[in-house]
């Protein structure tokens, strides 16, 4: 898939911007604050309706404007499509055109567009908490599965509407009645999350192992595991029992929620370990290491992609070549010979070869 065009109204700091791209290596050069990573941020929201860096659609649009436009041509499935965003600074929810015709949800644009973001954060992902590694999961299976999208959007309304009781039990203790019934619901989608996952997850490590291989010249072997709720035996059983395995957890932990007044448990605890030859990187990575298991992780995302969806997906690299050395720059660069890739930096240097080069200063493209 390509990105061959994108008009952008209003996005973030661009008043308007009109910008044609290559097939190939886009270069995005500019100074700090000028809009590079706001430019990866629209082409991430294009296809997915998701920003990586904020939950707040408002944010995304021009300080002072009441509405935002992204608009972009792709060339997917074999043919042409335009994809359009309309976004407003109030209350109006957000709106989706996929040729012209209006749509409800991103999950009806799901597998026309997929991209995959590594950053300079993501190189601490493995070190750092689990809510990094449910962002980066969570990332690329609601790509992967409309279907999960919704699962966990509908998890994560029971979720806050669950706390919300659990605050509230003291001060209305009627709400308590219907606490049995969010509980359920909860294990009814949280099953469903886990079972997606379990299989995200052994086809993430399956691919990531390749890729470290080939970088470690086969000295060290990467293996991923897949944490979840404690019940849960087998991640891979039917849905029907992981809901049962999850309403034992909720039951055996019911007294102890009611006390601290917060949801203790549930697969929104998530996480997953990285091991290098059966040492986790968590606790003995070095930065070498672990840097070279995060790429792997991130090549693996795109070629797990690009596998069930039969097209590469475009891959944004924001700032995060410059942090690497040479040979792990290589390594990155060496594996990305097909689809389109967009990569930020201030400082081009030797990357001005790879492609066509975009200059952005405040928010336009400076032509040459
Ligand atoms: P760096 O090299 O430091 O990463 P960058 O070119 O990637 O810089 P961006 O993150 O794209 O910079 O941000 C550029 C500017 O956009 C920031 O100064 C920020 O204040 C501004 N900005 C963000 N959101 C909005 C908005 N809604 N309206 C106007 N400006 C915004
Ligand atoms: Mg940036």
């Amino acid at each position: 898939m390509k990105l061959n065009n994108l008009h952008l109204e209003n996005f973030r700091n661009y008043g308007e911007l009109f910008a044609a791209f290559d097939k190939g290596v886009n270069l995005i050069v500019g100074d700090n604050a000028q809009g590079k990573t706001n430019l990866l941020e629209a082409i991430a929201f294009l296809g997915s309706g998701r920003a990586f860096r904020t939950q707040k659609t408002a944010e995304l649009v021009h300080f002072g404007a009441e509405f935002a436009q992204i608009e972009g041509s792709v060339f997917s499935q074999e043919r042409e499509q335009s994809l359009r965003w309309v976004l407003f600074s109030g209350q109006r929810p957000r709106q989706l055109y996929r040729n012209g015709v209006k749509k409800k949800t991103a999950g009806e644009i799901a597998g026309v567009m997929q991209t995959v973001l590594f950053c300079p954060e993501d190189l601490t992902v493995l070190k750092g908490g689990a809510s990094g590694r449910r962002r980066l999961a969570d990332a690329a299976l609601c790509q992967l599965r409309p279907n999960y999208e919704a699962a966990l959007t509908e998890y994560s309304r029971i979720l806050e509407q669950k706390s919300r009781i659990l605050k509230d039990r003291y001060e209305n203790t009627a709400l308590l009645e219907i606490l049995p019934e969010y509980n359920a619901r909860l294990c009814q989608v949280g099953a469903l999350l886990i079972s997606y996952r379990a299989r995200f997850f052994e086809g993430l490590g399956r691919e990531a192992s390749v890729y470290h291989g080939h970088f470690s010249g086969g000295k060290e072997e990467f293996s991923l595991v897949y944490r979840t709720v404690s019940t849960v035996e087998d991640p891979f059983a039917p849905v029907s029992q992981l809901e049962d395995n999850l309403k034992a957890h909720l039951e055996s932990h019911y007294r102890a929620e009611l006390e601290s007044g917060q949801c203790l448990t549930g697969p929104h605890k998530d996480d997953f370990d990285v091991f290098l030859s059966d040492l986790p990187v968590k606790a003995f990575g070095s930065q070498g290491q672990t840097r070279t298991a995060t790429i792997s992780l991130k090549l693996a995302q795109r070629q797990l992609m690009k596998k069930e969806a039969g097209q590469t997906p475009i891959l944004l690299l924001d700032d995060v070549l410059s942090e690497l050395d040479p040979a792990r720059q290589d390594f990155v660069l060496n594996q990305i010979t097909d689809g389109q890739v967009f990569i930020t930096c201030c400082e081009p240097g030797r990357f001005t070869e790879l492609g066509t080069t975009i200059e952005i200063k405040q928010g336009n493209i400076i032509k040459n």
